[in-house]
């Protein structure tokens, strides 16, 4: 019989999971149907448990439900405990198994994909969201020199750097300035929102990796932004949401997909 998978979000008609892990389940043989569902903004619980009584596996998770999915998990990874989000559920016979892949998604694109190096960089995280908090333990166990999380909204950011301890960072937006770094994460949905983000020169050190978790034309105004400051290389999250999916793949599936010709399909498909 087929297993029935799905990614929840509002909005979730742009999403590319499904083409993702369709190409997944035909490189690896596994017989699964993967499709998009649109939770409405006060009933992701109640979504979810729709799709797992008509003999849904599991779901994957995007904005703005990652927090309330890591609520509604019975059992969660480390991973995801600390970063109080889930992307990925899971539907077992005792319960429900929450995970968060995106960390080790952007840390395999960045570092497999993009051959940018981590260790030892002075890295700036944008953003205190559901994306952001997934990543901060994955660029942590990379050995990098430093990271600082920058939000619109101080205090979440702050709380995100206190539950990782003490090499973590905070500050506001606004209060970004004279501090170089060499590797700049956008993982805000600013772009979703059409809103430009403001980066001061500063902030980039000569060289720069420039790096938008969205991806295609909501990744330039902020690549086009870091560009000018002086970034010298720029890249959007398409490498990483075929990487969190795979991962994904892995947690449901028990099998890692080959996720290098499938990015190399969306790429060329654009
Ligand atoms: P989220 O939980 O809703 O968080 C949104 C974040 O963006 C918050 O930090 C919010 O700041 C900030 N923000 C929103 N509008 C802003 C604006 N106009 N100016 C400055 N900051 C603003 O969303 P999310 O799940 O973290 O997703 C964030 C982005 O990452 C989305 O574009 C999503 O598509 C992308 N993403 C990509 C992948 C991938 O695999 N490539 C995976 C996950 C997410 P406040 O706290 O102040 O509200």
């Amino acid at each position: 019989m087929t297993d029935r998978y799905a990614v929840v979000g509002n909005p979730v008609a742009h999403s590319r999971s499904p083409a993702i892990h369709a190409a997944f389940a035909r490189q690896t043989g596994e017989d699964i149907l993967y499709s998009r569902l649109l939770a409405p903004l006060d009933n992701f619980a109640r979504t979810v448990a729709g799709f797992f009584d008509a003999g849904g596996k599991g779901v994957n998770v995007t904005l703005p439900f990652k927090g309330e999915a890591a609520r509604l998990a019975t059992k969660l990874s480390e991973r995801a405990r600390r970063a109080e989000a889930a992307n990925t559920l899971r539907f077992d016979v005792d319960g429900i198994y929450g995970d968060n892949t995106d960390g080790p998604g952007l840390v395999r694109d960045l570092t497999v994909n993009l051959g940018a190096a981590l260790a030892g960089r002075r890295v700036l995280l944008i953003g205190a969201g559901g994306a952001a908090s997934g990543v901060v333990g994955a660029l942590l166990g990379t050995g990098v020199a430093r990271l600082v999380i920058a939000n619109r909204t101080r205090e979440r950011a702050e709380a995100l750097a206190r539950r990782h301890g003490a090499p973590v960072a905070a500050c506001g937006l606004e209060d970004l300035g004279g501090e170089p770094f060499d590797v700049l994460i956008n993982a805000t949905s600013a772009g979703l929102a059409g809103a430009a983000l403001p980066l001061p020169a500063g902030a980039v050190a000569p060289g720069a990796f420039a790096y938008d978790m969205a991806y295609g034309p909501l990744a330039e105004p902020f690549l086009a932004a870091a560009g000018l400051a002086g970034a010298a290389r720029l890249a959007d999250g398409l490498g990483m949401l075929v990487e969190q999916a795979a991962e994904s793949f892995l947690v449901w599936r028990g099998i890692r997909p080959d996720s290098a010709p499938v990015l190399a399909e969306l790429r060329a498909a654009r």
